[in-house]
């Protein structure tokens, strides 16, 4: 039998970053703002607004900073009151803590998506939202948009886990005022760390720009689309100049050098990642015990991870099913049940003000995350759906499904 796969080793970086990072070496050329023009962050910038289709891009130290410098650029006064599914990392609501904003939580339902519901009630109480597409999982940004725009409440979008997702064709990040991507080793493109906004705003943008770190005139170093001048761009600069705080959350050319050539993979990984997700998936549902959410309709997805609900089981059925794809080489975490997890609402205890979210609690108790790195073969793949189906089927066999 094939030994189970390793899900945490990366894919190699491609060769020709090496070639990028020895000129920096020679040149020790690291700080994006020392070249005249061309610094391997500038190039980034203009290559992923590019590849999203914004017209600004800001390369920074990780999504964090970008959610941080997003809420920051909105302007919003102290204590506003920021909206965030009750299902994200840990970082998101830190994000809005740390910009001396107010974290609301709405319910997510069983599909790992915002409850509508729940979320046009909240929106009447907030300034601004963060839809936090969790796991890669889009919410539905036709209705999160027609309400925010009803009422003129900012949207940023949490893209963290989502580059390479499309919402009617339209990427992710680019349908909110703003999009946060990630670049640390669990997202689609791999620096260890890092992080990158988009935008169309040329007051958003530069506002941001100024409050990573781009002191004296360093904004000169930032252009418009195609890296052409931008008289909206200056002038906007111009209006900021000195007026705000500089945060200093800047990305090194080092890690542009290991990012940019990742930048054509990028389809690839996307389109493996469905395709490996889908097998998964498909194999996953023939179980009564278990059930993998739908996309919805306009969503296509670029997952590097599966999530699946456990059907029927309770929780030390849950618990025992984790335990026994474990013992066969296949880590399973329920998100509700392993300690002090940092996507389980309950553990941010440094909230101030707390939430009930008994609908979310539930999908939490039951959600299973499984990571499928993009890299795997469909022989590997097998190995870890035949893993999951038998320790599934042992622990829900071993009881009277049906309750009699
Ligand atoms: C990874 C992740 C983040 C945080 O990204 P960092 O670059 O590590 O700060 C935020 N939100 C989601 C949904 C993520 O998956």
């Amino acid at each position: 039998m094939t030994l189970p796969p390793n899900v945490h080793d990366a894919e190699p970086i491609p060769a020709a970053a090496r070639e990028a990072i020895d000129a920096l070496m020679q040149s020790g050329d690291l700080f994006r703002y020392t070249a005249p023009q061309d610094a391997p962050v500038a190039l980034l910038e203009a290559e992923f607004a590019e590849l999203l289709g914004s017209k600004y891009a800001l390369a920074v130290s990780s999504c964090s900073a970008a959610l941080f410098l997003s809420l920051k650029a909105l302007d919003l006064p102290r204590d506003a009151r920021v909206l965030i599914p009750g299902f994200t990392f840990a970082a998101v609501p830190s994000s809005v803590v740390h910009a001396d904003c107010i974290p609301v939580l709405c319910e997510v339902g069983e599909n790992y998506r915002i409850d509508m519901a729940d979320f046009a009630v909240k929106l009447d109480d907030v300034q601004a939202v963060i839809i936090s597409h969790m796991r890669g999982h889009t919410s539905d940004m036709d209705a999160i948009m027609d309400l925010c725009n009803a009422r003129g409440i900012p949207v940023i979008e949490d893209a963290a886990h989502s580059l390479g997702t499309t919402w009617h064709g339209r990427n992710i990040g680019t349908i909110g005022n703003v999009g946060c991507f990630s670049f640390q080793s669990y997202k689609m493109i791999n620096a260890g760390e890092g992080g990158i906004l988009i935008t169309d705003d040329a007051d958003l943008v530069a506002r941001a720009v100024i409050m990573s770190g781009a002191y004296e005139h360093n904004w000169k170093k930032h252009k418009g689309p195609r890296g052409d001048n931008s008289p909206e761009l200056e002038q906007a600069f111009a209006r900021w100049q000195n007026q705000l705080p500089l945060y200093n959350l800047r990305l090194s050319n080092l890690s542009a050098a290991v990012i940019r050539p990742q930048i054509p993979e990028l389809a690839r990984r996307v389109r493996d990642g469905l395709a490996n997700h889908d097998y998964v998936a498909e194999r996953l549902n023939t179980s009564p015990y278990i059930n993998v959410p739908a996309p919805l309709k306009p969503e296509r997805r670029a997952p590097d991870s599966i999530q699946f609900n456990l059907v029927g089981l309770d929780e030390a059925e849950t618990r025992a099913f984790a335990a026994a794809a474990d013992a066969r080489g296949v880590k399973v975490q329920v998100f509700g049940l392993s300690e002090d997890n940092a996507r389980a609402f309950w553990n941010w205890q440094f909230l101030p003000e707390k939430f009930d979210l008994p609908q979310t609690r539930d999908m939490l108790m039951k959600a299973c995350d499984v990571r499928l790195p993009v890299r795997l073969t469909r022989e590997e793949l097998d190995v870890i759906a035949d893993i999951l189906l038998a320790s599934v089927a042992e622990v829900a066999d071993a009881v009277p499904a049906y309750g009699t």
